[in-house]
């Protein structure tokens, strides 16, 4: 083989598919649970579990394609929590088939020890689709702080500041 074909992120794929579960569960205003996402819309349990101390300081929760449902480390900061649920429901909407395989790799908590793979990338733009939509954060971003987008989209700072940054520019 000559060389190896770096596959890019389809960002358009990961926003539109997160747009039509928003539609579908008739969600306009958020905050937007991903648990009433998962389990009423695509009948996926959500599982909050204590890891043991080894797992828990490194892992924030995995797709489980075996039994399919979403494994959550109890002991997370709730609104990481979120983004944890959103982003494994962005690897079984779109990349089921991988995330049943040995390649797939649970969301550590680090994001410098994640692999670079493609689909990590979608997964977590598909989680920010999903959590803080564009027509949504038109609607408000303007108008209030960080803290404040925070409390009303129910996701961390920094994920508010991440989108904002994307989005905005800002
Ligand atoms: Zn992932």
């Amino acid at each position: 083989m000559m060389s190896a074909t770096i596959q890019k992120p389809n960002y358009g794929l990961a926003q539109s598919r997160a747009l039509e579960l928003l539609f579908n569960a008739g969600i306009g205003v958020p905050p937007v649970n991903p648990i009433s996402i998962a389990e009423e819309i695509l009948k996926i349990p959500v599982r909050f579990v204590t890891f043991k101390a080894s797992e828990s300081e490194r892992i924030s929760g995995f797709y489980d394609g075996e039994d399919d449902v979403i494994v959550v480390n109890r002991d997370e900061f709730p609104l990481r929590q979120t983004f944890t649920i959103a982003h494994e429901l962005g690897h079984k909407v779109l990349h089921e088939e991988w995330a049943r395989s040995s390649e797939y790799q649970v969301l550590l908590r680090n994001p410098l020890e994640q692999n670079r793979d493609f689909r990590e990338k979608e997964a977590d733009a598909f989680a920010a689709n999903l959590l803080m939509p564009r027509f949504m954060m038109d609607e408000y971003y303007s108008d209030l702080s960080h803290s404040e987008l925070s409390r009303l989209f129910a996701v961390s700072v920094p994920a508010i500041k991440a989108r904002l940054s994307f989005l905005y520019g800002i």
